[in-house]
């Protein structure tokens, strides 16, 4: 919880907790490390008291995997590898789903966490790789927070997405244009080559609300795609609803074929000459000039996943 790192075991006899343990780790600790030495420290508990037969039972799935896999070599693992061989034919390992209301499992999170208040810390680790690892993945969630939530660039994506995450890329060629705003629309145009930000409908803006919400160009979509309440629907249930996602990429698929034909009659090419370019997604006919002009859409996408490859996300209790 926080920055403390607890962890705890319940023993149950007859459906009755007969004993429970809990401890407070260093505060670099791992979630993993905890687990692991909660299962660790159960062992132990097996061992002092002469248990013949003892099953435990645990959420950790990461720990238990590391458990089966022979080439897992972190030292914290091995070790209780080898606590397990001296128990041998006398612990049986089960994995059970957290967090969904096992009496067991609960009570063990809730005496994990009354450790995380404990002023002292019961066990020391040592900071090895792991644990550096997580530092800095934590850290560079803290700071890419930090820098979303002050930054006055990509506020259309922030309202969105305030939240950072490395569990989230949305790489829609169509939607991200109309999350980021960047792309065909004309107000974006406008912005970065001086075009007219007036719509083909004749508003005089062009921007992610008009397209969605008021062109009457994409009346026929939103009859199709939308519910009928729409107009009082928020942005991001219409991005992220599976019909009415289908009909703001389909409005989007026609608005870069509509400027396509125009691009052609007007000869408002790259170099003087029309590269035709096929971006083999959903059928849509792309011009190179018009690629060039959705290209921040594309480069926000690339952002998002640089992001994604940067770090993990860490949970404590
Ligand atoms: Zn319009």
């Amino acid at each position: 919880m926080g920055n403390q790192v607890g962890g705890a075991f319940v023993v149950y006899y007859n459906n009755q907790e007969i004993y429970h343990s809990c401890f407070r780790l260093s505060n670099h600790a791992s979630v993993y490390l905890a687990e692991l030495t909660a299962i660790s420290t159960a062992l132990d508990y097996v061992a002092v008291n002469n248990i013949s037969q003892a099953n435990i039972i645990s959420d950790a799935r990461s720990v238990l995997l590391a458990l089966e896999n022979p080439n897992n070599l972190e030292p914290h693992t091995v070790a209780l590898k080898h606590k397990l061989v001296n128990l041998s034919g006398k612990i049986q390992l089960y994995w059970i789903k957290a967090h969904v209301g096992f009496a067991g499992n609960e009570k063990a999170d809730e005496y994990a966490k009354q450790a995380t208040t404990q002023q002292s810390i019961d066990i020391a680790t040592s900071i090895n790789i792991h644990v550096v690892k997580n530092l800095i993945k934590r850290e560079l969630m803290v700071n890419w927070q930090h820098r979303w939530d002050s930054s006055t660039k990509g506020r259309s994506v922030y309202s969105l997405f305030p939240k950072v995450s490395t569990n989230r890329v949305q790489g829609d060629f169509f939607l991200n244009q109309l999350i980021t705003g960047h792309g065909a629309l004309a107000i974006y145009q406008q912005r970065f080559f001086g075009k007219t930000a007036n719509c083909r409908c004749g508003h005089p803006i062009e921007d992610i609300h008009h397209i969605i919400y008021v062109c009457p160009l994409w009346d026929s979509i939103r009859e199709k795609f939308f519910p009928r309440n729409f107009q009082s629907v928020k942005r991001e249930l219409l991005l992220f609803n599976s019909i009415s996602k289908t009909g703001l990429k389909e409005i989007m698929c026609n608005k870069l074929q509509t400027p396509l034909q125009e691009l052609e009659d007007e000869g408002d090419v790259l170099g003087g000459g029309l590269v035709p370019l096929w971006l083999g997604r959903h059928g849509c006919p792309v011009s190179a000039a018009r690629f060039l002009g959705v290209l921040g859409g594309v480069a926000v996408v690339a952002w998002l996943i640089s992001f994604a490859c940067l770090s993990a996300c860490r949970y404590t209790y």
